[in-house]
């Protein structure tokens, strides 16, 4: 059993598809997301049509939450609050319904899927250092558990301590916990523009990175012609 674990999309329908075009290649039998299939780019309802005929197990990110409930956007960064209100306005009654009611957590066959973090899923915490990666630790009945939100891929391991590491592969050990953040398709920020994932092959505990090329460009000229900041096209190309 091989599953495909996307992650923070963020309406960006050319990295998408790069993903799921690789992903076909590998011949991945189920898919899961981490959450924020809308926010920053300029398709989302391109982006939840395309994962929800995935069957995928879905679960609510910070911006799928914003874009669908009408909360305030004191938090937010201005530019993340403009495309979270453009969002809000793009998207059916329907499609608002369906992420509104996305779970925070899931289960599913013998790992976890979170957007931030197991110990307070509605607070939207970042997890950068093995600290806060340890109050997560604590809540994690799983092996292995997925997240995003920070949109850079890092694997910590628990044994009598915590280890971190950038990954390009993570064989899982009985006994041995991990809370892997498999990176961002729409919007990668750890300086590598191609789109990142994760394969987990259950069969051989052999968790992979992958990263992806699509059209950059392609991209950009969407949010420039949906006039969204233009820095959420500049930064598509550096990877920040
Ligand atoms: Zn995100």
């Amino acid at each position: 059993m091989k599953i495909a674990v996307l992650g923070d999309i963020h309406s960006n329908i050319d990295a998408l598809e790069a993903v799921l075009a690789d992903a076909a290649t590998q011949q991945v039998d189920r898919y899961c997301c981490v959450g924020d299939v809308v926010g920053y780019n300029a398709c989302p309802r391109e982006c939840l049509d395309r994962v929800r005929g995935l069957k995928a197990v879905i679960v609510r990110g910070n911006h799928d939450h914003y874009c669908s409930h009408n909360a305030s956007l004191n938090d937010f960064h201005p530019m993340a609050a403009e495309v979270v209100d453009w969002t809000r306005r793009i998207l059916t009654d329907e499609e608002r319904k369906f992420l509104h009611d996305l779970p925070l957590m899931r289960i599913m066959e013998n790992f976890t899927v979170v957007h931030s973090t197991l110990d307070n899923p509605e607070m939207w915490g970042y997890v950068f250092d093995k600290l806060e990666a340890e109050s997560n630790f604590a809540y994690q009945a799983t092996s292995v558990c997925f997240n995003g939100h920070t949109h850079v891929p890092l694997v910590f391991e628990k044994t009598e301590t915590v280890r971190t590491e950038m990954f390009t592969s993570v064989k899982v050990v009985m006994g041995r916990k991990y809370f892997i953040n498999v990176g961002s398709i729409g919007q990668p920020r750890d300086g590598d523009p191609r789109s990142a994932y994760a394969i987990y092959n259950i069969d051989r505990n052999l968790i992979e990175l992958r990263r992806v090329e699509y059209d950059v460009e392609a991209a950009q000229k969407k949010i420039l012609a949906a006039r969204l900041p233009e820095r959420l096209a500049a930064r598509l190309a550096v990877g920040k």
